[in-house]
């Protein structure tokens, strides 16, 4: 049998051929039989190109309709479909390109680069939209094993080299058909899609519970408040980073009345406090459900669809996905102790690309791949994560936990959030320091008072410094490596304890 997952997508395409598939802001819509045909005149394309099995397509495009026949595509004619980030400048392209070393670079508008290069956004010369324009649909699926790869996604990196992260056609199709059941995707499902498409939550996560199911998506070109307040009341699931909802939350628009069609929102890709948990319940009836995955595996662990949503959490390893809590040298850990998280199963991706020592360094011997974040388990078996590793800080020998102390900070009155880092020390080796958004006028003082009574001294935070917003990349992520870079010499100054606003 074919394991190509386009496979799987075509028998949902001719199924559903005459309905909606993306309905798009300015009214249009593509049904399914449209997408199929964008699809096949693109693979054409992509064969004329000399695209084929194993070849890598490195794309770097804006969210656009086109932009998802091309990834279908891609997977038909048998490619490993790369995408960038749009945000990415000509030389971290440049580094991709030499790394990947694609056969074909498609790109929104015109650049030059060392490699083929096609457009995607644009008509007439070099446009791969004008060359799917003048060909007939391929109908021809490439035979794919489900160990050979589909995509390769660069992570995020934000130490040394990027690393591209190898996923098979097995992993995306079982994390799909695993997400889907989960989840309870209905056919009538319309999923309000803001996330891009260059990363596993918007890409895999979202996109591929709609097409593998028939049901539909509105596809927005971009994150925007006043968009999802105006079609959450024509969608049933809405995919999002924390920010989408603490932006949410910011509008008045946003009612319980606009969110009552809804039956699942869902938070990922960073963490939720517990303050927005609950502040959306408030506001509009609804418990998000919160899940935990990464480029490396797509979705690892989530909250359940019925039963208890347990804010500040991740939930339970999906079926067919195992997790637990190791230490550094991988003996399990017992609920309630901090330790790596480590998952197996036919999600875990395969390897990075062309960095074979970096691979079995992050693979156990029986099988286990070392996320790299830190986490908990509870006696129930409800995942809880509590930072990434390299943000752990080692004070005076002593692990801190970011994540402990900014729960206790963020519930400060007049807090709106916090990042807690560690920074060098001359004593200490690091020292921790507290980065603090907030509607007060607070300084260390006020927060060591709180913190006194709750936390050992060494965990305590040496210097506040106060931001107007802290640095997050698309995703929602905090950007801890640019708060590092801006209070790493900190303690060599000669300064009062506390720092004030920057
Ligand atoms: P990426 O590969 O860009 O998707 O990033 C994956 C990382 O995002 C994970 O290793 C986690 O550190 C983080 N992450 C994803 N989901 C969550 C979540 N629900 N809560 C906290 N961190 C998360």
């Amino acid at each position: 049998m074919n394991a190509n997952l386009f496979a799987r997508f075509n028998i949902v395409f001719a199924a559903h051929a005459a309905e909606a598939c993306m309905r798009l802001p300015d009214g249009t819509a593509w049904t399914f039989d449209d997408l199929q045909h964008a699809t096949g005149r693109m693979a054409a394309a992509l064969r004329e190109e000399g695209v084929g099995p194993g070849d890598r397509v490195v794309v770097q495009v804006s969210k656009t309709p086109d932009a998802i026949a091309l990834y279908l595509a891609t997977l038909q004619v048998g490619g490993v479909y790369v995408p960038l980030n749009t945000d990415y400048t000509g030389s971290e392209v440049a580094y991709f390109l030499r790394d990947a070393e694609p056969s074909l670079f498609v790109v929104g508008v015109g650049s030059k680069t060392g490699v083929t290069t096609l457009t995607l956004d644009e008509y007439g010369e070099g446009s791969l939209k004008d060359l799917a324009s003048s060909v007939d649909p391929d109908r021809h699926v490439a035979e794919r094993r489900s160990e050979d790869l589909a995509a390769i996604l660069y992570t995020s990196g934000t130490t040394g080299r990027s690393k591209g992260a190898m996923l098979t056609h097995g992993n995306l199709t079982s994390n799909a058909d695993t997400l889907i059941t989960y989840w309870g995707w209905r056919p009538d499902d319309v999923l309000l899609h803001a996330l891009p498409i260059y990363h596993v939550h918007g890409l895999f996560v979202a996109t591929h519970c709609v097409l593998l199911t028939g049901s539909s998506m509105i596809f927005l070109p971009r994150f925007d408040v006043d968009a999802l307040v105006q079609h959450l009341p024509s969608s049933t699931v809405l995919m999002g980073v924390p920010t989408f909802y603490t932006r949410l939350l910011g509008s008045v628009l946003f009612t319980r009345e606009v969110t009552a069609g809804i039956r699942l929102f869902v938070s990922g890709s960073a963490p939720l406090t517990e303050q927005t948990f609950e502040a959306f319940e408030q506001r509009t009836g609804h418990r998000i459900l919160e899940r935990y995955g990464m480029s490396e595996t797509g979705m690892n662990t989530s909250n359940p669809l019925h039963g208890k949503r347990t804010a500040g959490t991740v939930g339970f390893p999906l079926p067919g996905i195992e997790a637990r809590i190791t230490n550094e040298a991988g003996g399990s850990l017992p609920p309630g102790e901090i330790g790596g998280i480590e998952v197996r199963g036919p999600n875990v991706f395969a390897g990075y690309w062309r960095m074979p020592e970096k691979t079995r360094d992050e693979f156990r011997d029986d099988g286990y791949f070392k996320t790299g974040d830190m986490g908990i388990v509870d006696a129930e078996g409800r995942y809880t994560i509590v930072g990434r590793e390299k943000d752990l800080v080692i004070s005076g020998g002593l692990n801190v936990y970011p994540k402990e102390i900014e729960l206790l900070i963020d519930a400060i009155p007049g807090v709106i959030e916090s990042a807690v880092i560690g920074v060098p020390h001359p004593d200490f080796g690091e020292a921790v320091i507290a980065v603090v958004v907030s509607d007060i006028d607070i300084e260390l003082d006020d927060v060591t008072v709180v913190l006194t009574s709750k936390l050992a001294r060494f965990k305590q935070p040496k210097r506040l410094l106060r931001v107007d917003e802290l640095p997050r990349n698309a995703m929602g992520k905090v950007q801890k490596n640019t708060l590092r870079d801006l209070c790493a010499d900190r303690f060599s100054w000669d300064t009062q304890n506390s720092e004030g606003a920057v």
